[in-house]
This record gives C-alpha cells, sequence and structure tokens, in this order.
C-alpha cells in the first residue's frame, strides 16, 4: 500500500544541517496497522511528512497504492492526498466550528451535495460513537471525544490510509486504550490501513500488526509485533 525506499531528509544547510531520515526503506501493507516507534526527533513527524507530502524528501521514492507520488502535482496530487486521512496529537479541530460541521468540512471543501454529506456526517458520528454530541463545539468535548471527531473527520472522504500522528500521545492510558480500540474497529470494518507514529511501547504492543523502529533517522529494526516482542 505504502513503499519507501531509501528515502532520505536533510533540513538546512552547514553547520545546521540535520539528516531526519537516511535511506529509509519501509513497506507497508494493505490493510494492516504499522507502527514507527521512536524517541523524540528520531525522525518520525518527517517520515509521515514525506507521505503525506508536506516534504520533499531529497533522494528515494515513495510509493502510494503502486503510484509513485514522489513528483506529482496539481491535479494529480490533489487525487493522491484525497487516500490520505490523518489524525493528530491536539486533534486540530476547528473551535468555531460545531462537531457537526468539523466532520463535514472535508466534504464541503471537496464539493459532495449537501443531502449526501448530511448523511455521511451523521453516520461517521454514529461509527464514532458521538451522535449525541452533534452540535457541541469542541471546547465542550473531552480529549477522547474531540479524538473521535478527529477520526471521524478523517475518514469522511473515505481514505485508503489513515495516517496517525502521536494520535493518543495527549490522553489518559484509559482514553487511549478506547481509541485504539475504535482504531482497531475502522480497520478491521474498512480494511482501512493505519499508519501510526508513536514513542508508546503500548500503542505498538496494543494493536499494531507491524512494528519499525526508528532511531536518529534509521530505520534499525522492521519486523511484525508478534516476532520481535518473542525474542528472547
Ligand atoms: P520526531 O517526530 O521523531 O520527533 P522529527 O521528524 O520531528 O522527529 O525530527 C527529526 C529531526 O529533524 C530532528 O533532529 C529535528 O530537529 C529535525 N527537524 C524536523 N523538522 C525540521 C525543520 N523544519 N527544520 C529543521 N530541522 C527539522
Ligand atoms: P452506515 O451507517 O451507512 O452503514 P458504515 O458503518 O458502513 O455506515 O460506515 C460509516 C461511515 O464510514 C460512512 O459514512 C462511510 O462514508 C464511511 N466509510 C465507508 N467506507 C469507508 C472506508 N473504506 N474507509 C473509510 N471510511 C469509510
Amino acid at each position: 500500500m505504502i513503499e519507501l525506499e531509501k528515502v532520505t531528509k536533510i533540513y538546512g544547510q552547514g553547520e545546521k544541517r540535520v539528516v531526519a531520515l537516511a535511506d529509509v526503506s519501509l513497506q507497508i501493507k494493505k490493510g494492516e496497522i504499522f507502527g514507527i516507534i521512536g524517541l523524540s526527533g528520531a525522525g518520525k513527524s518527517t517520515l509521515i511528512r514525506c507521505i503525506n507530502k508536506l516534504e520533499e524528501p531529497q533522494s528515494g521514492t515513495i510509493r502510494l497504492a503502486g503510484q509513485e507520488i514522489t513528483n506529482l502535482k496539481g491535479k494529480e496530487l490533489r487525487e493522491a492526498r484525497r487516500k490520505i486521512g490523518m489524525i493528530f496529537q491536539h486533534f486540530n479541530l476547528l473551535s468555531s466550528r460545531t462537531v457537526y460541521r468539523n466532520v463535514a468540512f472535508p466534504l464541503e471543501i471537496s464539493g459532495v451535495k449537501p443531502k449526501e454529506r448530511d448523511e455521511r456526517v451523521r453516520s461517521l458520528l454514529d461509527l464514532v460513537g458521538l451522535s449525541d454530541k452533534i452540535n457541541a463545539y469542541p471546547s465542550e468535548l473531552s480529549g477522547g471525544q474531540k479524538q473521535r471527531v478527529g477520526i471521524a473527520r478523517a475518514l469522511a472522504s473515505n481514505p485508503e490510509v489513515l495516517l496517525c500522528d502521536e494520535a493518543t500521545s495527549a490522553l489518559d492510558p484509559d482514553t487511549t486504550k478506547s481509541i485504539l480500540r475504535l482504531l482497531q474497529d475502522v480497520n478491521r470494518r474498512f480494511g482501512l490501513t493505519i499508519v501510526l507514529i508513536t514513542h508508546q511501547m503500548e500503542v505498538i504492543k496494543e494493536i499494531c500488526d507491524t512494528v519499525a523502529v526508528i532511531d536518529d533517522g534509521r530505520i534499525v529494526e522492521q519486523g511484525s509485533v508478534v516476532e520481535l516482542f518473542a525474542r528472547p
């Protein structure tokens, strides 16, 4: 589903030069939950930002659903991006919009007709268990509820991949578990490929099929979670 081949990303020049990703190769299969774990500064955000093309690597190739995205521009880029949904540590909801209108937002942008949009928003809120908060504002929600809105919004455009950037790092352990269960549920229900980056080993153990360990811009270990944790 997502293939990275020898991806290198360098920030700055001279004394300020930082190699954020060094020859990173990864294969993420369709329908799996793939975890990327590493310490702060290891290169996790850079990796995700290269996948959704917020950053341009200096070298290497990235393929999404068989299509090389490295040199896409304009309409093709917008279409490729539509295959990707994203959720964030601090949720990134629009504070002046209700829950309903936050989830409707991506559908408004892509020009989905009001009736279809309304049905989609309601079924998504039902899916994430927030139908009773439909007219609430983000400030009236708990962290877990905000992340449920984030998940509904990310799923609105029927993506093939969901990128999760430290999505549970701001949540308490019980709320983290319930959000991970919801992610597992949408993974199974829709065959959605999920890529999550985290610094929390519990998150990897709880729901990931495969894990890559990143350290100082390099993948130092990669394999199935069951195998890696079974090692002596
Ligand atoms: P992580 O998400 O694992 O904390 P990052 O991808 O944010 O790691 O950072 C990897 C390295 O790249 C760090 O050394 C960081 O300081 C550096 N870095 C990240 N973004 C930038 C940027 N925009 N400009 C310069 N250096 C950056
Ligand atoms: P319904 O209540 O209409 O039966 P589902 O439970 O099947 O809805 O789906 C709930 C929401 O998830 C729908 O609004 C739909 O747009 C969205 N959805 C459906 N398929 C996918 C998919 N493959 N990936 C992400 N979201 C999806």
